[in-house]
């Protein structure tokens, strides 16, 4: 079966007669479980719970390798630094990457003695950072920037130096990207965002190649307390099943949107991964499926930005990105990254194009007002 199909079914239990296709959520921090624990499939609600499992099994089809689920991205991502890094371990980071990982890396980790080596996504500059390291930590596109890196070009250098990879997919969803298939690690994702698409709950999840990881991962959880509540999966299940049609149609607007912003006087600068001229685009094109919902753009100044975002009347000003309502915001208002002030990320949903250029257009002529 084809991947779109997968997604419609992805983790559900076969048919029985009677049963409905996703059982609700289920709620419990004890089962019973008489005698001998091992005899029990569930005992306590922080050690399992079945609708995780099922929500796991979903992960586990669509990106070919156990997966993990978290309460959040940054959960998720935390478990891979727990388990992995130990003190005097090198990890290379992009320097354009999500900004709270490197801070998490930065604060915690170094302060528990590991060492930060960084460098941009843009022309696989992490490479030349690998000698004696421990992880690689790649982000494709980048978070605002979208940078792309060539991630099957770095999983070769890093098996050579005999460096881990992990890939944070948040912004490319495992439809849009499939990093274990290009030889990472591991796979991580803020299910928060387009995976799930609904700016309804806060989730993440990691998917490894290898099923040691996959155990270790659980542990860490497990003694962590970093666990998703029921409600939170159950929803982001539900979801998930319709990833490809909402991802089909986002990537299709932000095109139209990035096309359209690139004709606009107003707008300095346009990334995006699928704009044929975009510096990102060969690369993109050979490892992407989709080229994502974030459009970014630049704008003259701070001020313009905020004209621009005061303007929309259909997009949404919020941060987060992924999902079906089209959102924006200045992102240099929260610091961090290395962008002018009149940066605007751009995250298209699945209305009509036609409404949202129009929305866009006449916000941008209140730019010039
Ligand atoms: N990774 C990326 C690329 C992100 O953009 C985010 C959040 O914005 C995270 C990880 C963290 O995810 P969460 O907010 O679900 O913890």
């Amino acid at each position: 079966m084809r991947k779109r199909t997968r997604v419609t079914r992805a983790g559900l239990p076969p048919p029985s007669q009677g049963a409905p296709f996703l059982a609700g959520p289920t709620f419990a921090s004890a089962y019973h479980a008489a005698g001998d624990p091992a005899s029990a499939p569930f005992t306590y609600g922080r050690f399992h719970n079945p609708t995780w499992t099922l929500y796991e099994q979903a992960l586990s089809e669509l990106e070919d390798g156990p997966a993990v689920v978290f309460a959040s991205g940054m959960a998720a991502a935390a478990a891979i630094f727990g388990v992995v890094l130990r003190p005097g371990d090198v990890i290379v980071l992009p320097s354009d990457s999500y900004y709270t990982m490197r801070v998490l890396a930065n604060g915690y980790f170094t302060q528990m003695g590991v060492r930060i080596r960084t460098a941009p996504t843009a022309g696989n500059a992490q490479r030349h950072q690998l000698e004696g390291a421990k992880l690689l930590w790649l982000e494709s596109p980048s978070n605002p920037g979208l940078d792309v890196c060539d991630i099957s070009a770095l999983v070769t250098a890093a098996r050579e130096a005999k460096v881990l990879v992990a890939v944070d997919n948040t912004t490319a969803t495992t439809l849009g990207q499939q990093p274990l298939a290009l030889g990472a690690d591991f796979s991580v994702a803020s299910d928060t965002k387009a995976l799930t698409g609904h700016a309804d709950l806060i989730l993440g999840h990691v998917a490894v190649r290898e099923h040691v990881w996959a155990e270790q991962l659980r542990t860490w959880r497990t003694q962590m307390g970093a666990i998703p509540g029921p409600m939170e999966v159950w929803l982001a299940h539900r979801s998930l099943l319709t990833l490809d049609v909402r991802l089909a149609r986002q990537c299709q607007n932000a095109l139209a949107v990035a096309r359209f912003l690139a004709t606009r006087p107003e707008v300095e600068s346009v990334r995006y991964p699928g704009l044929p001229h975009d510096p990102a685009h060969l690369i993109a094109a050979r490892q992407m499926h989709y080229f994502g919902p974030i459009v970014s753009f630049v704008l003259s100044d701070q001020a313009a930005a905020e004209r621009f975002l005061t303007a929309c009347q259909l997009v949404y000003e919020a941060t987060s990105f992924g999902g079906v309502h089209t959102s924006a915001e200045r992102r240099a208002r929260w610091g961090g990254d290395a962008i002018p002030a009149g940066f605007i990320r751009l995250s298209v949903g699945c209305e009509d194009e036609n409404d949202l250029i129009a929305d866009l257009a006449q916000a941008l002529d209140a730019v010039r007002e």
